[in-house]
């Protein structure tokens, strides 16, 4: 049978997940932020200034954009977007997974990490005007209560400095969790303002292609599905989400598939309870699961299985069970987030942001709140941590059907226990060389790699002369440890419109003869171009100064 002709688009967008819709809703955003804080003044004013050259998607002429072979739908108003995901052809449907799977009732991040280009604060106010503030639970011990500096004087307050004193202001009401469904409506209202529900399509894709038509110098993607299917697009958006790897010791074989699994799993499939395992549990039997990783996914994995009747969980981490609101410090979200953002960007040895972003994520960690679901499990005898401690060897009994897990503390003796399944909750390395779809792709296409992460641009875009861009955990050389996060949604779509923009009113010649890419010596014209940029949204206002003097 014929394989159908490839549909075209102006954008292709590859994952369905907070990235890839903070991306498709900022290219259909007309304005700038609708609070204007200074920076946001500033790109109001490059807007106007620019008007030629803005972004937005009503400068552009599609006649001029298209070229006659491949016909677009698009209008002056509105680019045609495209969006595949493997897991289905809905948004979210991996975070909805993974959150109903592991039963979370609230998000880690506070309210200001959304992906709504509109405005840094529309979480909070849908919040507001769907009169679900109950939904919000406070963030304990990050923002405490204002004090005044005559409060402070007379009760000689300042010799406990409240942890809130690095918060920054603005954002000081933001320190809440919304609730997952709060979270999600909220996604849902954001799809149907930009009318994004038609565009996504479920997609598993199996290879990209790029191309640049010898005539029109037009540049074409031509991106296949695993079912034959084919699309080509001017631009492509990588928003994969960062797992690549899981990390376990060895992947299991025959009879042991059933009673081994690792956590990305129970994320991608639902949390079900292995057959024999679910027996023992209905036929009131003493069951035992070994559960590896001492991050948040692992105590939210201890929690399910216990409440699904797991008669005790042994909970086995590397080092101590570290405690955190967020998976990484406040420090870079507070009032001083510019310092640790100037360390970062001034970096210019993709090893050296590599090794900020470890410092700052600095492994896994588990919320006050799981640390307390954890402790009331302990309290019940039905838990026991076993911090300090690593796996050594697992084998497997056919016979008993069990595990025999034997563990190596950092002290005293080593042990074995007996269990009936193992969860690694490790994580995953992350490493996009090892994504197979993009093999003819990267071999065409290549760039360098710093552990696992490409050396994109700042714009994220992979190489200037190829106008494919990457979000998500994949863009942490460029956006930073927030990068895994909702937080580095909005960022990261700003800079890859803002660049859209750029090659749009150039046509595809000027898919980025300007653009450095990290670790490459750009050609310096004696002109600095730095302040575009930081009225663009991007950069690095700190580098102003030194140029400033210079
Ligand atoms: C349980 C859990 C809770 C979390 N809670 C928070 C939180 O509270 N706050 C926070 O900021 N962050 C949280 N995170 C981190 C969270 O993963 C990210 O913030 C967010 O999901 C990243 O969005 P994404 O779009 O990059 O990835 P995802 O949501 O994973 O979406 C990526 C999508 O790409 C698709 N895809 C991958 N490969 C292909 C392919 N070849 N073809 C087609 N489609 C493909 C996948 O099917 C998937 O749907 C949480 C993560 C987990 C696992």
């Amino acid at each position: 049978m014929q394989s159908p002709q490839p549909t075209h688009h102006d954008v292709i967008i590859i994952g369905g997940g907070p990235q890839a819709l903070a991306v498709a809703s900022r290219l259909r955003e007309q304005t700038p932020g609708a609070l204007y804080t200074d920076t946001e003044h500033e790109r109001l004013l490059w807007h106007v200034r620019h008007k030629k050259r803005a972004p937005n998607v009503q400068n552009i002429d599609p006649l001029a954009v298209h070229s006659e072979s491949y016909p677009c739908a698009a209008t002056p108003r509105e680019l045609s977007i495209l969006v595949l995901d493997k897991g289905a052809g809905k948004w979210m449907h991996q975070w909805r997974r993974g959150f109903e799977a592991l039963e979370i009732s609230h998000l880690r991040s506070p309210m200001f990490f959304h992906p709504d280009p509109s405005d840094p604060d529309a979480l909070k106010a849908f919040a507001l005007r769907e009169g679900r503030e109950k939904e919000l639970v406070e963030i304990e011990g990050v923002v405490s209560r204002m004090v005044s500096k005559h409060e402070q004087k007379k009760k000689r307050y300042v010799k406990r400095k409240p942890l809130g004193s690095n918060v920054n202001e603005r954002d000081r009401c933001q320190y809440f969790t919304p609730s997952s469904t709060l979270f999600c409506d909220f996604c849902d209202e954001v799809i149907d303002r930009y009318n994004l529900a038609n565009i996504i399509q479920q997609g598993d894709v199996r290879d990209i292609q790029h191309t640049v038509h010898p005539a029109t110098s037009e540049s074409i993607f031509h991106v296949s599905l695993s079912d034959g299917r084919a699309s080509t697009s001017r631009y492509v958006v990588l928003a994969l989400g960062a797992a690549t790897i899981p990390n376990i010791p060895r992947p299991p074989i025959g009879e042991e598939r059933c009673a081994m699994c690792h956590s990305s799993e129970v994320i991608a499939r639902g949390f079900v309870v292995c057959p024999a395992l679910q027996e023992k549990i209905n036929r009131g039997e003493e069951t035992c699961v070994a559960l590896v990783g001492g991050g948040l996914t692992s105590a939210q994995i201890a929690d399910v299985l216990l409440r699904k009747g797991v008669s005790h969980v042994y909970l086995i981490c590397r080092g101590h069970l570290k405690v955190k609101h967020f998976d990484f410090p406040l420090t870079w979200l507070g009032k001083y987030k510019n310092l640790h953002h100037a360390d970062f960007w001034s970096q210019q040895d993709p090893a050296a942001r590599v090794a900020m972003i470890r410092e700052a994520r600095n492994g896994g960690s588990i919320t006050p709140a799981y640390h307390a679901i954890l402790q009331s499990h302990r309290a019940a005898k039905r838990l026991t941590i076993k911090p300090h401690t690593t796996v050594a060897d697992q084998t497997w009994c056919s016979a008993s059907r069990n595990w025999n897990i034997h563990l190596a503390p950092a002290t005293g003796p080593a042990k074995t226990i007996c269990c009936d399944h193992v969860y690694w909750a490790t994580g995953s390395t992350v490493s996009i060389g090892d994504l197979p779809f993009l093999a003819n792709f990267r071999a065409a296409h290549p760039i360098e790699l710093c552990c696992g992460f490409p050396c994109i641009t700042r714009d994220l875009q992979w190489r200037p002369d190829v106008p494919l861009f990457v979000v998500g955990g994949y863009a942490a050389l460029e956006i930073g440890p927030a990068a895994f996060n909702l937080l580095g949604s909005r960022s990261g779509a700003e800079r890859i419109v803002r660049r859209m923009g750029e090659m749009m009113e150039g046509g595809c010649d000027s898919c980025g003869v300007e653009e450095t890419t990290l670790g490459a010596e750009g050609e310096d014209d004696g002109e600095w171009d730095g302040l575009e940029e930081l009225r663009g949204g991007a950069g690095n206002w700190f580098e102003a100064l030194g140029e400033i003097d210079a």
